[in-house]
């Protein structure tokens, strides 16, 4: 299981693929960089691990004791109460701790309530969790018609990256603020008016799904601080705590059945192991009731045409594709087809490279560059914007499963998604930092989903 946060620097790539498909390391993907002696990327291993990393060669640099430091963290949360919270502490700006899973549906709620209701939408997300709590959504929009873009906002999909919830909260609480009060939005330096605000609410519909996996993110507030899957129950005569569970953004229906489409040597990091601490891709593609979620507000709301999916870390802004890098001239080449099969997902070869039209590069990398200015303007801080295949593929995640319906099937909507992965590899456990320094992360991400809004149309 993994416990510590490390560096680990290894020779080559083939060193690097190895962490994966040999040791099983859990590495922050778009953390690789090339260094004297090497490359070396940010990871979570167990000590076992970091010891056989150790004696094959590799250069390893302890951190923290992720369990250890987490489990602190995990004191600063509030704990759940069946008393109501009084609203002033459901606001995000004056919170001096992460909202704990209650809280986010409270403060959710709250939102859809006067003097926000002739603008906002409560929706009940129709799939219990495995630990039957319902899950629920807001619409954002004032007005309705044909042509309107749909912006969908997604968060707490993986139980440990705890900020995302706080973050789309936050979002929720300044537009619904700034819009009834027509007033603009000030972060830092960066200047939002009262025009773009009522703008985004009156041609747009923006809807926030703030936490897709509360079991998951209850667990990881309260048990263990690194869990990463959902709490579907582990598989019968599997009693290790780590059978629990699936990890919901590798469960979408896109090359879920990666054995099937990827090259046996490729360092995908999606597992078939039930066991698998944080990859396992479930049963079946879409199994899970909270994929199915995720997958229900494209279905419900067909006018979706972007869609950003918040995770952490390592201060990224991912456009397709992450099962291998992308090609713009040869549109045969793609996920559908089959006589590709066995040849996905290794970085420098030609054997297989994704398709994307060049015109649909353009406009992704557009828009994430919006947002990536709109952050590093709060503080500084610059995201990269980068596609979200790297040395190590993807299967089976939001984002290329958001973008691809329209491809599978030509009357859905095209969809333009990321993922944005926020918070630095130095923070100390960075998939949920010190509250003061998430308060930061939320200012700024906050900021690039403004423009990211602004921006889409
Ligand atoms: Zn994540």
């Amino acid at each position: 299981m993994p416990s510590y946060h490390a560096t680990i620097t290894g020779p080559d790539q083939a060193a690097m693929a190895a962490l994966v498909n040999k040791y099983k390391v859990t590495v922050a993907r778009h953390t690789v960089q090339k260094v004297a002696g090497g490359f070396r990327v940010d990871a979570h291993a167990s000590g076992t691990q970091l010891r056989s990393l150790e004696k094959a060669g590799y250069t390893v640099e302890r951190l923290e004791d992720a369990d250890k430091t987490g489990k602190a963290r995990q004191k600063e949360a509030r704990k759940l109460t069946a008393q109501a919270v009084a609203p002033e502490a459901l606001k995000v700006a004056q919170s001096t701790g992460y909202l704990n899973i209650d809280e986010v549906e409270a403060a959710l709620a709250a939102a859809a309530l006067a003097p926000n209701k002739a603008f906002t939408k409560l929706i009940s997300l129709p799939n219990k969790t495995w630990e039957q709590r319902t899950c629920h959504a807001l619409k954002l929009a004032k007005g309705s018609g044909g042509t309107r873009a749909g912006i969908y906002l997604l968060g707490g999909v993986h139980a440990r990256e705890w900020g995302s919830p706080d973050i789309l909260i936050h979002f929720v609480q300044l537009v619904c603020d700034a819009y009834r009060t027509n007033t603009g939005i000030t972060i830092a330096t960066k200047k939002f008016t009262a025009a773009q605000i009522q703008s985004i609410v009156e041609t747009k519909d923006i809807y926030i799904f703030p936490q897709a996996n509360p079991d998951g993110r209850h667990y990881s507030m309260t048990t263990e601080p690194m869990w990463r899957k959902n709490r579907r129950p582990a598989p019968a005569g599997h009693t290790q705590t780590q059978c629990v569970g699936v990890d919901i953004n590798r469960n979408y229906d896109f090359l879920w059945d990666f054995p099937t489409y990827f090259d046996p040597a490729s360092p995908i990091t999606n597992s078939v192991d039930p066991c698998d601490h944080d990859v396992y891709i479930g049963p079946s593609a879409t199994s899970e009731p909270e994929t199915k979620n995720a997958v229900w507000m494209f279905d419900k709301f067909p006018n979706i045409r972007y869609f950003v999916d918040l995770h952490s870390y390592s201060e990224d802004i991912l456009y397709n594709w992450g099962d291998d890098e992308n090609q713009t001239t040869s549109p045969s080449m793609n996920f559908q087809n089959a006589s590709f099969n066995g040849k996905r997902g290794i970085a420098n070869d030609k054997a297989y490279r994704e398709y994307l039209a060049s015109a649909d590069r353009t406009i992704a990398v557009g828009l994430a560059n919006k947002m990536r200015d709109a952050i590093k303007a709060v503080r500084g801080r610059v995201y990269k914007t980068e596609q979200a295949m790297s040395l190590y593929p993807t299967a089976g995640t939001s984002d290329d499963y958001a973008f691809s319906r329209h491809i599978v099937n030509p009357k859905k909507a095209k969809v333009y998604s990321y993922t944005v992965e926020w918070g630095s590899p130095s923070n100390p456990t960075p998939f949920h930092p010190a509250y003061p320094e998430m308060k930061q992360i939320i200012d700024e991400v906050t900021s690039g989903l403004l423009a990211f809004c602004i921006a889409a149309s």
